[in-house]
């Protein structure tokens, strides 16, 4: 199919808007907790809310509220991230639907360690529904032996003080004497949000047997093998960071060097999708369940821009909006989430449908004109 049909397509199917979706997840970053002082830089601050970012684009669950009272009661339990004490009150009374609070802090981390992350517990009190939806957020998987999936409240993770870290969102200042935060945020959080072996009865931990990691999703993501794993990483993965991506060492490796920056990877992301997250298809930016004209305008729009971010049309999540991401988006137009495709769209329901047909030729054209000046 060449570019003008594809276009053309593009206009037929604008009005199938009704796909039902998750929401976004909420990732809620709270510093109170930083006596070590690292996030009182503002560099350090938008680093972190750009890991976070990375999931709150692309995770679609529904999370219920936990929300305490009378004889249902809730109190939450984490490393406390500048001290390094266990079993921490942090004073959180519940989180609203779709929240993950995370307590983000620095301290001295002991030998080579440059972050910590994790779940945090709670202590639960009531009935069992209550209990119930405390431990799963209204992810039944979660309370099923063994677990299929994951409903975290939220947790904490810590980044060493004595680091000498690269805070940029751009790779270009990353030398070979520093750490590049933002690769260890996004490792952070991924085990944070699920990617552990703790608690041994995770939905992670189900998933592995004599050292591989048997997810369906990860399996097919590393050529059909069930990929290595030891502790709570992989264990010399490489993958992709998107799908025609270059190859890198998979973002949950136990180890990272110096002046290398990581990206998620396709493994990664396969990974969290076997653990119980349902991560929104590629092409999908504004994660409603279906790549649709909306994905489209956002990549239009942000066509170009470095620092990108998967929701504004950064598929393959390389911190660009180019050509590639339009592949992507072409490749999986009218694609769901739950797998089917969307049906053609009916004519008679089409408001002034050549305007829009003319819309979206005019957004290819200027995409590929712009794509003829950055070849040059
Ligand atoms: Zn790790």
């Amino acid at each position: 199919m060449t570019r003008w049909s594809r276009a053309a397509c593009l206009s037929g199917m604008l009005l199938l808007s009704t796909v039902s979706a998750g929401a976004r997840v909420i990732i809620s970053l709270d510093y109170s907790l930083d006596t070590g002082g690292l996030f009182d830089s503002a560099a350090a601050r938008t680093a972190m809310e750009r890991a976070a970012q990375v999931y709150s684009d692309r995770l679609v669950d529904n999370l219920t509220a936990i929300t305490p009272g009378g004889a249902n009661t809730w109190s939450a339990r984490i490393i406390n991230p500048g001290n390094g004490a266990v079993d921490y009150d942090p004073g959180l009374n519940g989180v609203a639907a779709n929240v993950i609070k995370v307590y983000v802090g620095s301290r001295a981390l002991s030998g080579l360690e440059v972050g910590n992350g994790g779940a945090g517990a709670a202590m639960v009190g009531g009935t069992q529904s209550f209990t119930d939806n405390a431990a799963s957020r209204g992810q039944p998987g979660a309370l099923a032996t063994p677990k299929t999936d994951v409903g975290p409240w939220g947790g904490s993770i810590a980044f060493d003080i004595k680091t000498s870290w690269y805070f940029g969102l751009t790779p270009g200042g990353l030398t070979t004497s520093k750490i590049d935060f933002l690769t260890v945020a996004t490792h952070e959080l991924a085990h944070l949000l699920g990617f552990s072996a703790s608690p041994p009865s995770s939905s992670w931990a189900a998933l592995v047997s004599n050292g591989k990691f048997t997810g369906a999703k990860a399996t097919a993501a590393h050529g059909g093998l069930a990929p290595d794993v030891s502790g709570s990483h992989w264990l010399g993965m490489s993958s992709t960071v998107g799908p025609s991506g270059p190859a890198q060492t998979a973002l949950m490796d136990a180890n990272l060097p110096t002046g290398v920056r990581r990206r998620i990877t396709l493994l990664d992301w396969a990974a969290m999708g076997d653990i119980g997250w349902e991560v929104a298809i590629p092409g999908d930016a504004n994660a409603n369940g279906e790549v649709d004209f909306g994905d489209f305008q956002m990549f239009e729009q942000n066509f170009g821009q470095a620092n990108a971010r998967w929701s504004q049309g950064d598929f393959n999540e390389d911190g660009v909006v180019d050509t590639t991401d339009f592949t992507i988006l072409m490749k999986n137009y009218g694609r769901r989430q739950d797998g089917t495709l969307a049906p053609p769209a009916a004519p008679v329901d089409v408001p002034e449908p050549t305007v829009w047909g003319v819309l979206a030729l005019g957004v290819v054209i200027r995409l590929m004109r712009r794509g003829r000046v950055v070849r040059r």
